[in-house]
């Protein structure tokens, strides 16, 4: 057990990793974060070794200075966690985070266990890429394996004609081919697992995107009991098939049908579980230490429904976004990243706690309009 007072590392500095700091501070924590940005988000909140997170050196040097090891994007080599292994406890492991990355090995993943998903092909080339929407129909989408995230190295394909220009739109890169979902909501499953197997599953999320980035999310989703209750059991199901230790996202589409399919894998925190850290006992970001620091799982009742708005950098274009709309909401907590303004990414959010969510969603749309 890695009581307060020990140092937690943490691979990149962005607002996840500003957030674990945050609330690892509070915890009496002390936190080293590796990342190439002297102004990365997480820099008031930590040490900050500065290097680009395939550093194995600058990676094991930041490790020699930590109790425990872990990271707030996937996109760390997982050859350099595997380096890290070597000297100190690391969460997610190196062999997790390889199958989660690589968006074939995660729905192989998903098919070894019968876990259920949308189908998939793999494409390496396009004569592959034709076979596929042949096997597959259209709608569907094109994928890159690597290194797509908010809807980047992602191309959905309406007809076979369109094979040739999607497959040039990702570059030629190793791909998977999805077929369309035709969801009637979002949803996202944020659980944490504790080395002793010990899982604590927060109430589902619903999510909308806007331009494939997350836009919203609400909490508890609208969906039936039955379902929340399966999208909690398939979500554990994920952790548990993996191993996993920490906080891990499972998005999930629902068909109109009630079926649930499993989108994505995150093995960390996530922008759908933003609304524990202000509504509920315990934040995604203290659940997640707990989890790799071998303390006890904390409480995961949701103090008041909730809604998160993601604050992208268009709302900048005139200098700041609207800030007295949105410090105007009786139940708004505001949080800014502490980023340079631009169009797309995503600067900040606020969580909005009230029992009126429909209400608070209007409110929401009034501001990003
Ligand atoms: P992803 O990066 O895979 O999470 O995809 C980003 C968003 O694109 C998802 O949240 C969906 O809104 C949409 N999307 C991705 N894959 C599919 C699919 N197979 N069918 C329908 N929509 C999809």
């Amino acid at each position: 057990m890695r009581l307060p007072g020990s140092t937690i590392g943490v691979l990149g500095g962005g607002q996840l990793g500003r957030m674990l700091a945050m609330e690892a501070r509070r915890m009496g924590y002390r936190v080293r974060a590796l990342d190439p940005d002297p102004d990365a988000c997480a820099a008031p909140f930590a040490e900050l070794t500065r290097a680009r997170l395939d550093d194995v050196d600058a990676a094991l040097q930041l490790a020699a200075q930590c109790d425990v090891l872990t990271i707030e994007t996937e996109h760390v080599p997982a050859a350099v966690l595997a380096q890290l292994e070597t000297v100190r406890e690391v969460h997610p492991n190196s062999a997790l985070l390889a199958t989660v990355q690589d968006r074939l090995r995660q729905r192989q993943f998903l098919a070894r266990h019968g876990l259920p998903q949308t189908a998939w092909a793999q494409v390496d080339d396009l004569p592959g890429l034709e076979r596929a929407l042949a096997a597959l129909g259209c709608p569907a989408v094109l994928k890159t394996r690597t290194e797509g995230y908010d809807g980047k190295g992602q191309v959905r394909i309406g007809a076979v004609s369109e094979a040739a220009d999607a497959w040039a739109a990702i570059a030629s890169a190793p791909a998977v081919l999805e077929a369309w979902v035709g969801f009637e909501r979002e949803i996202s499953v944020i659980l944490a697992r504790g080395g002793d197997g010990d899982i604590a599953v927060y109430p589902v999320a619903e999510n909308e995107h806007r331009r494939h980035v997350l836009h919203i999310t609400r909490a508890p989703a609208r969906v039936a009991p039955a379902v929340a209750q399966r999208a909690r059991e398939l979500g554990a199901a994920v952790a548990e098939a993996l191993g996993h230790v920490g906080v891990m996202a499972v998005e999930m589409f629902l068909l109109p049908d009630g079926e649930l399919l499993v989108n994505e894998i995150a093995p960390r925190t996530h922008n759908s579980g933003h609304y524990t850290f202000g509504g509920c006992v315990t934040s995604q970001f203290e659940q997640h230490l707990r989890a790799i620091c071998g303390l006890p799982l904390g409480e995961v009742t949701q103090a008041k429904p909730a809604l998160m708005l993601n604050l992208l950098g268009d709302l900048w274009a005139d200098g700041a976004p609207p800030l007295a709309p949105i410090l105007a909401h009786p139940g708004a907590r505001l949080h800014l990243y502490g980023k340079a303004p631009r169009p797309g990414r995503k600067l900040g959010h606020v969580l909005v706690l009230t029992d009126d969510l429909d209400q608070a969603q209007a409110w929401a749309d009034g501001i990003v309009g």
